[in-house]
C-alpha cells in the first residue's frame, strides 16, 4: 500500500475531512474526490484504502458513524472499509455473519497444523484460539451496537470453537459454563464489555479536536425518529457496559480520564461480572435440578408405587396399568 507522504496529498486529506465535516461547499473538486471513492467503493478496489479520505481516516478507529455519512453521499449500498462491512441501513446483521465467516475461515486454516496436533496442550490450542480466531471474530466491536441477537450468534460461534478444540461432545453434557471455565476465558458479553469500555476510555482521554471525539459527544440537530421502538444507540450499549461493571454512570468520564485507574476498574468490573454471571447460572440450574427432583418424589403412582418425575409422566405410565 502506497503511504501518502507528499505535501500535495497532506492538502487533499485535509481538504476531504473538511469536507465531511460539512465546512465547505460543494464543488468540482468535491465531486471529482467523492466521484473517485464511489468508483473504487462500487468495484470493491483494494486502492479505496489509499483514497485520502479513507487515508486520513485510517488512524481513526471510530469509523462507523463517519463512513456511514460517505455511504449516504454516495448512495452505495455496503462496502468493505479496512475489513469491516458497513451498510447503508446501519444494520449490524452483514457485519456480524462477515466476522464469523472470517473467524471460521483462521479457525478451519489452523485445522491440521494446530487443532489436530495431539503433540500441543489444551493451553496452547487455546491461547492461538484467543490470539488468532477470537480476534478476527471481534475485530473492530468497541464501536459495535449489537442486539441479543448478534451477541447469540457470537456465543455460538465461540463454545462451538471451543468446544471442538477441547474434544468436547453434546453427550458429554459440559455446560456453556465449564467449556468457558476449562478454556480459561470469558464469554463474548464480558468480552464485548471489556473493549467498549476501554474504547470509551480512549474517547474521553483524546484531544478535543479528534473526529471520533466530536463524533461521540455530538447529536444531531434535526430530523425525527421513525414510529415504533427507537433503535439502539452506542449510548444505550455504554451505559449497558458501565451497570455491569458496576462503574458509576455519573463520574465515568472522570474515572476514566485516568489511564491506569480505568484499565483496573474495568478489568475488576468485567471479571465480577463474569462471576456474576456464571453464578446465577449455577444457581438457575440448580434450581432447576431441585425442583425436577422434589417434584418426582411426590408423585407416586397410586397403584403400583413407581415414582414418576412428572405428572406427564405420571398419566402415560398409568396406561401400563389399564
Ligand atoms: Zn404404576
Amino acid at each position: 500500500m502506497e503511504v501518502a507522504g507528499s505535501v500535495n496529498t497532506q492538502q487533499r486529506i485535509t481538504y476531504d475531512l473538511s469536507l465531511i465535516q460539512g465546512k465547505q461547499d460543494s464543488s468540482s473538486a468535491l465531486e471529482h474526490s467523492l466521484g473517485a471513492l464511489r468508483t473504487m467503493a462500487e468495484r470493491r478496489r483494494e486502492n479505496c484504502l489509499t483514497h485520502p479520505v479513507c487515508f486520513a481516516l485510517m488512524s481513526i478507529k471510530c469509523v462507523h458513524l463517519i463512513l456511514y455519512i460517505i455511504l449516504v453521499h454516495l448512495s452505495v449500498d455496503s462496502f468493505t472499509y479496512l475489513g469491516n462491512s458497513l451498510s447503508s441501513s446501519n444494520s449490524l446483521d452483514k457485519e456480524i455473519s462477515t466476522r464469523i465467516a472470517k473467524a471460521n475461515a483462521s479457525y478451519g486454516r489452523l485445522q491440521k497444523r494446530v487443532w489436530c496436533d495431539r503433540g500441543l496442550s489444551i493451553e496452547t490450542k487455546c491461547a492461538v484460539y484467543k490470539a488468532v480466531v477470537l480476534s478476527a471474530l471481534l475485530y473492530g466491536c468497541e464501536s459495535w451496537t449489537l442486539y441479543r441477537r448478534h451477541i447469540k450468534l457470537l456465543d455460538q460461534f465461540h463454545q462451538r470453537c471451543l468446544r471442538r478444540i477441547m474434544n468436547i461432545k453434546w453427550f458429554n453434557k459440559v455446560t456453556n459454563v465449564k467449556v468457558l471455565q476449562k478454556a480459561k476465558t470469558q464469554s463474548i458479553d464480558t468480552l464485548l464489555t471489556l473493549s467498549q469500555l476501554r474504547w470509551s476510555g480512549h474517547l474521553v482521554r483524546m484531544s478535543d479536536d479528534r473526529l471520533p471525539k466530536q463524533l461521540f459527544y455530538s447529536e444531531l440537530s434535526e430530523g425525527h425518529r421513525l414510529r415504533g421502538r427507537p433503535t439502539l444507540r452506542f449510548k444505550a450499549t455504554l451505559k449497558k457496559s458501565l451497570q455491569n461493571c458496576r462503574i458509576a454512570m455519573a463520574h465515568w468520564e472522570t474515572t476514566a480520564s485516568n489511564r491506569r485507574v480505568w484499565k483496573q476498574l474495568t478489568r475488576k468490573g468485567a471479571a465480577a461480572y463474569e462471576q456474576a454471571k456464571r453464578r446465577a447460572h449455577a444457581e438457575k440450574r440448580a434450581a432447576t435440578n431441585a425442583g425436577t427432583e422434589s417434584r418426582g418424589s411426590s408423585i407416586p403412582c397410586h397403584v403400583c408405587g413407581r415414582i414418576c418425575a412428572s405428572e406427564f409422566g405420571l398419566r402415560s405410565h398409568l396406561r401400563v396399568h389399564r
